[in-house]
């Protein structure tokens, strides 16, 4: 590394920013994961996906781990306590840290109790000072049932204003297509909870059109908008936000090399991208580093200016 490069990413750590797509599961720090599944041996290719996954079901295949060390009141806590310090660490100002609490309940945690676990870990960071200020957002799965949803909805209607901001929609995209939880997002929509949806991650352009027709303010990934102009346009036209993940969108083979990646064809369009880690664990990466891929794919002038005052912008508290 020159010290050219290296003031570079120090200027991109340096510089104040918010990441709003980044799961608690897929972030969680190594050695957090070591101390909570007292496994001291664990390395990171047993935690991160390899560069280019098959698909996005082999990319989620490196959840076990963290989902197996998020089972407690205790462990919940330390685990959004330690992230944010990664956050802190990494020069994010403001975080919506995402993750779906119905899969933290296998020994037995209420829906609730997960929620108010992951609060106290971000509240006691913050108590001690951590400059990273963070908000909620509760994934509904793909592959769970309207009703199971439903509880999730309730939840974060229940914490609306304490800590959460907002509903997402997350999983196996190609196994479960959105429609089948258009009766989730209508009812949010009817409390006015705002809510982004995993959309176009894996190549379906009807996924995002459902995502915009049912009122999403922001979409997840949304890659597959590229195939629809008009779409396009639309996404544009209603300010609805695209957060894009780009180490991430590479290894699910969302895409296939950078030339093909929608970045700059978004941003021309008119559209609201910011750019964001996902998982920071499962995809080794930080939003300083997502930002220095970024400023080295896509060189043009003020390109990271806009990203960062768009993920501001795009901000659901
Ligand atoms: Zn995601």
């Amino acid at each position: 590394m020159d010290s050219n490069t290296r003031s570079r990413s120090d200027n991109l750590r340096d510089l104040s920013k918010a990441e709003l797509h980044c799961h608690l599961d897929g972030s969680l720090p190594l050695p957090t994961l070591r101390a909570l599944l007292g496994r001291a041996d664990l390395t990171p290719d047993q935690v991160e996906a390899p560069p280019r996954c098959k698909d996005l079901a082999q990319y989620l295949e490196k959840f076990d781990w963290p989902l197996q060390a998020l089972q407690t009141e205790a462990h919940l806590s330390r685990g959004a306590h330690d992230l944010l310090y990664a956050m802190a660490g990494d020069g994010v100002q403001y975080a919506e840290v995402r993750f779906a609490p119905l899969l933290h309940t296998t020994q037995g945690l209420r829906c609730e109790e997960v929620v108010e676990s992951v609060l106290t870990g971000i509240r006691s960071a913050q108590s001690e000072g951590c400059a990273t200020k963070a908000q909620l957002i509760l994934c509904a799965m793909r592959h769970h049932t309207p009703q199971q949803n439903e509880v999730v909805l309730q939840t974060a209607l229940t914490f609306r204003g304490s800590g959460v901001c907002a509903i997402d929609l997350a999983g196996d995209e190609a196994a479960y297509p959105l429609y089948a939880h258009a009766a989730l997002f209508r009812a949010a929509r009817k409390e006015n909870l705002p809510f982004t949806i995993h959309a176009g991650e894996c190549g379906s352009v009807d996924n995002v059109r459902c995502a915009v027709e049912l009122g999403a303010a922001r979409l997840g990934h949304g890659i597959a908008l590229m195939q629809d102009a008009a779409l396009m346009k639309e996404v544009a036209r209603r300010g609805i936000g695209v957060e894009m993940c780009p180490t991430s969108n590479l290894q699910t083979a969302a895409i296939s090399d950078w030339a093909s990646y929608p970045l700059m064809q978004f941003l021309r369009a008119g559209i609201k991208v910011c750019v964001n880690t996902d998982n920071r664990t499962v995809s080794a990466t930080t939003l300083t580093q997502e930002l220095e891929l970024v400023q080295r794919t896509w060189p043009q002038e003020h390109v990271i200016e806009i990203l960062t005052q768009n993920a501001f912008d795009l901000a659901f508290a």
